[in-house]
């Protein structure tokens, strides 16, 4: 297969082998070029979803450092390659992965840089997970509005609007950036905040993936760890979706807004099935089934339930920060 798509845009031309080199001797983060023998894992890899998008990047570069972002910002410019963007991949729809593109993958810069108990922020690379942070930040008696899920990263899910926990009480994600170091289309290194580049720091919160720049730091406004959050679960039959659904809608205008209810379609959890198919043998379910109506004890955190086989069924979640 000729892997030589932009041959015709270069001054000089190079096969993509060639091109691959030539990045690599600028940058300190691994390249790898379609054609090489690690090129498709590598690319299947940088995806959450399965099966991968069909889309082939021509060079993939894991940056090490904020200079190896600006190279490769540099170099996709000077060969006419269109520049794609992974942060720490945790994406549906793979965004990251382009046709004909020089892929700038952020994944290896994944470190809590600094927190500033005194100033009530938090420096990160964009790759953090909102674990990650959190665990760093409950050190010091902080907390950020992460994602649900602890394994989504930063990068995407701040420059998304980022609707992560107790946004109703910390507002959304984007809204706790103070300011951002930002590779721009012509390789220049700034850093947006509310007073320079007001304009680029605006765009970052929401713009998701149609930010025309490369966010290589963050610069986070940090909130006391509440004192406690509360989280339950109530499963319910696929069946009684609409009254379920009526009456959450009925309510959700006029909770408090530190609350957060969730409505998911999802697997039954196994204890519950067992209750509702009246099974004789419960000798396997190591605790008693919970009933879906009964209310839970003030305390209660969520329950963590064994992976269940799916089945149709849905779950409304509430969340408490305080
Ligand atoms: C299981 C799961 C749970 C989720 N939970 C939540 C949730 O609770 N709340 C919520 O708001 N979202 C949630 N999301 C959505 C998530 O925030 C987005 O998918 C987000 O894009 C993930 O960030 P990422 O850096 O891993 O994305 P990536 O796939 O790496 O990036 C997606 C695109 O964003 C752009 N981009 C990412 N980082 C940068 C950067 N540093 N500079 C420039 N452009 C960049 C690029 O165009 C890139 O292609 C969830 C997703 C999943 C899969």
């Amino acid at each position: 297969m000729d892997h030589t798509p932009f041959n015709l845009f270069c001054s000089i031309p190079l096969s993509c082998a060639e091109l691959g080199k030539a990045l690599q001797a600028h940058v300190a983060g691994k390249v790898t070029a379609i054609g090489d023998p690690a090129y498709e894992d590598l690319r299947r890899a940088l995806v959450w979803n399965e099966p991968a998008p069909g889309r082939r990047p021509t060079l993939i570069c894991r940056a090490a450092t904020e200079h190896d972002v600006m190279a490769a910002v540099d170099f996709a410019r000077a060969h006419r390659l269109k520049v794609a963007v992974r942060g720490g991949g945790h994406n549906w729809v793979g965004f990251s992965l382009r046709d004909h593109s020089l892929l700038i993958d952020l994944g290896e810069l994944k470190r809590v840089i600094s927190i500033d108990a005194k100033a009530h922020t938090a420096t990160v690379q964009p790759a953090v997970r909102g674990r990650e942070l959190n665990a760093a930040l409950a050190k010091s008696g902080f907390a950020f509005p992460v994602g649900h899920r602890p394994t989504v990263p930063l990068s995407g899910f701040l420059l998304n609007g980022g609707l992560g926990c107790n946004f109703g009480g910390w507002g959304p994600g984007c809204l706790s950036i103070e300011a951002a170091n930002v590779v721009t289309a012509d390789g220049r290194l700034v850093v947006a905040s509310d007073t320079r580049y007001p304009d680029l720091l605006w765009a970052i919160r929401g713009a998701g993936p149609g930010f025309f720049g490369v966010i290589t730091q963050y610069r986070l406004k940090t909130r006391p760890t509440p004192r406690a959050i509360t989280a339950c679960d109530y499963f319910y039959a696929m069946e009684r979706m609409d009254a379920v659904g009526a009456w959450a809608a009925s309510i959700a205008g006029k909770m408090p807004k530190e609350v957060e209810l969730t409505l998911f379609c999802t697997a039954a959890p196994r204890l519950w099935r067992c209750r509702r198919s009246r099974a004789t043998d419960t000798s396997r379910c190591s605790r008693p089934p919970p009933s879906p109506t009964r209310r839970p004890k003030p305390q209660q955190r969520t329950r963590r339930w064994r992976a269940a086989p799916p089945r149709s069924g849905f779950s409304a979640r509430s969340s408490i920060s305080r």
